[in-house]
């Protein structure tokens, strides 16, 4: 996809230098017929959506429901993940079985993901059907049962976990799906520093509520976000351990670079 982008970046700057070229008295000439400023090589690539599952032709399905095999144990890469397969197409954290991870490993991504917090309502606060969409394994874009259920802002549904409050809370009853839609931009390190931050929007049940907010580094439970650099990495959910019970479903990625 890059090599798309930087194509059609090579055709837009050759189409300007033709425009550029027809600079007098150096003053830049408009254009002054249509096909001047048109752009038709290369062809972008046609994607299709699915009419039954509406997943992209060219996403990379993480779970379909039919089997758990593209995820393994967080804690042993050689441990398929231990989480319960359910009969409906979702698959719910098996509490203190641990987290678990993709096999594959990603850098920036569009991700969607369906989860559900559990029906019958135990504990309060972040114990509340606590669970997390962990992009590369190391930023948290919480999921947390809030429905009626109060927490500090900076952790609650939705938000980049301590470090960034969602612009809204969108979420479903308790007990029914919602639907993350995640536009990720890794964050760039040269020479063992941080270049570039990271990038996250999120889509709640379709609401915008992180707006390519900056990752200020990875999530941290107690102390500051760390930088420690790093290439691709794989997806990781989190078993929050008591009261998780969170169920997952229709996982697929889009790989941007
Ligand atoms: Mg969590």
């Amino acid at each position: 996809m890059r090599k798309i982008l930087i194509t059609s970046l090579s055709v837009f700057l050759f189409s300007v230098s033709v425009i550029h070229s027809q600079e007098s008295d150096g003053l830049e000439k408009e254009p002054t017929k249509a096909n001047q400023t048109e752009i038709w090589e290369p062809r972008i690539p046609v994607v299709n959506i699915n009419k039954t599952s509406g997943i992209p032709s060219d996403a990379i399905v993480l779970f379909d429901g039919s089997n758990i095999e593209e995820w393994v144990s967080s804690s042993d890469a050689n441990t398929p993940a231990p989480w319960i397969i359910n009969g409906d197409g979702s698959m719910t954290v098996k509490n203190k079985s641990g987290n678990i991870q993709t096999k594959k490993s990603f850098g920036s991504m569009q991700l969607h993901i369906e989860w559900r917090s559990p029906a019958e309502i135990q504990g309060k606060n972040q114990s509340r059907g606590n669970s997390g969409v962990f992009l590369q394994k190391l930023y948290e874009v919480q999921v947390l049962d809030n429905n009626d259920n109060d927490t500090y802002v900076n952790g609650q549904v939705g938000s980049i976990y301590k470090w960034s409050i969602p612009l809204a809370m969108a979420s479903s009853p308790t007990g029914e799906w919602n639907s993350y839609d995640i536009i990720y931009h890794a964050p760039l390190f040269e020479k063992g520093y941080k270049t570039k931050s990271g990038t996250v929007t999120v889509l709640h049940n379709g609401v915008l509520i992180l707006d390519h907010h900056e990752i200020l580094g990875s999530t941290e439970y107690i102390g500051w976000p760390k930088n420690k650099p790093h290439g691709k990495l794989p997806l990781m959910l989190q078993d929050h351990g008591d009261n998780s019970r969170v169920s997952y479903r229709n996982i697929w990625v889009r790989e941007i670079d």
